[in-house]
């Protein structure tokens, strides 16, 4: 698998990547780490996203590079499509006729590329790019260093979620060896919020209902204008949620502009989400997950609400 992407990666010179819309930090910092050792490899290498860098990402390495865009235009021989499981997720255009590989460790990972490295063991794909210029022996640089670490701090929330092991903390400890300032990663991340999120976040924790082990909080278009807040805004207020002691499993409905709602799924671990949110064509990890399901609200909650009551009781 791995070698099937690198015998690949030597045939081709001139590559795009991409990954999917609405960008979480596994995505943005596997795509730049990736391109980073493409070009130590001597290749060509640009970073395409549709929704671009989104505001606590934009201090990484070679982020002022990414191309916003909703088209992939240009000679490009093959993309390389991380955490991702279609091409569809990844909102771009321009990708059909191409030569398509995909890197990715989702559960929920599908094969669409005609060359496709799923290793849903991996705790991020980060760990797989690590993986990729380790055996492509690209040496780590502290700019790759620092993307594969912010991927990896953020996949693993901060090295909290299940799954994350002593692999992990080895996997770390070489990219700090490379060159990664956890301090400096940290900051860029978790103090770099905007005051709209916070609004925002008081708008969603005012609608919070708990019921058992399950906690869920929702936001509408109207909430998100009032408090002058972006989609990116959204990103990780299901936590607080699955803050609460009994909660067990937290959900986050966000309104969108056609009427449906995007759902976050989050779990300690005794419940698998990925299930859940898969039952509505949506996907993910055991642990997070996400997909859309239609409106209204009441309708949006009582759907998702009752998938999640029938996963196996808790103690
Ligand atoms: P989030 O709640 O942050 O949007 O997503 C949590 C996890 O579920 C991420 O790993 C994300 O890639 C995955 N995910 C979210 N929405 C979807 C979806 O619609 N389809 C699939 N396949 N995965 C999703």
């Amino acid at each position: 698998m791995l070698q099937d992407v690198l015998r690949q990666i030597e045939q081709h010179q001139r590559f795009v990547l991409t990954s999917h819309a609405r960008p979480d930090g596994d995505a943005i910092g596997s795509a730049l780490a990736c391109c980073q050792v493409l070009r130590a490899m001597g290749k060509q290498a640009d970073v395409v996203l549709h929704d671009g860098v989104p505001r606590i990402y934009r201090s990484l390495p070679f982020a002022d590079q990414v191309v916003q865009s909703s088209r992939v235009q240009g000679s490009y021989e093959a993309a390389i499509i991380l955490e991702c499981d279609s091409i569809h997720r990844t909102r771009l255009e321009g990708l059909e006729n191409r030569f398509l590989i995909s890197i990715d460790h989702h559960v929920s990972g599908r094969p669409f590329a005609h060359v496709n490295w799923i290793d849903p063991h991996a705790v991020a794909t980060a760990e797989m790019v690590f993986r990729l210029a380790r055996e492509a022996g690209v040496k780590f640089s502290p700019e790759i260093a620092t993307c594969l670490y912010t991927a990896l701090m953020t996949d693993t929330g901060s090295f909290m979620f299940q799954g994350t092991n002593e692999n992990t903390f080895a996997l770390a400890r070489e990219l700090v060896l490379a060159g990664a300032d956890p301090a400096h990663c940290a900051r860029g991340i978790y103090f770099a919020h905007s005051a709209a999120k916070l609004r925002l976040l008081g708008e969603a924790l005012r609608n919070l209902n708990q019921e058992a082990h399950l906690g869920w909080v929702w936001i509408t278009q109207k909430q998100m204008e009032r408090c002058g807040a972006k989609e990116e805004d959204c990103e990780g207020l299901v936590n607080y949620v699955l803050s609460i002691g009994e909660v067990e499993v937290a959900a986050f409905f966000r309104e969108l502009p056609d009427g449906r709602y995007r759902v976050s799924l989050r779990s300690k671990g005794k419940l698998d989400v990925s299930d859940v949110a898969e039952s509505f064509g949506g996907g993910g990890h055991q642990c997070a997950s996400g997909c859309s399901v239609d409106g209204p609200l009441a309708d949006a909650v009582r759907q998702v609400l009752s998938q999640l009551r029938r996963g196996p009781s808790v103690q």
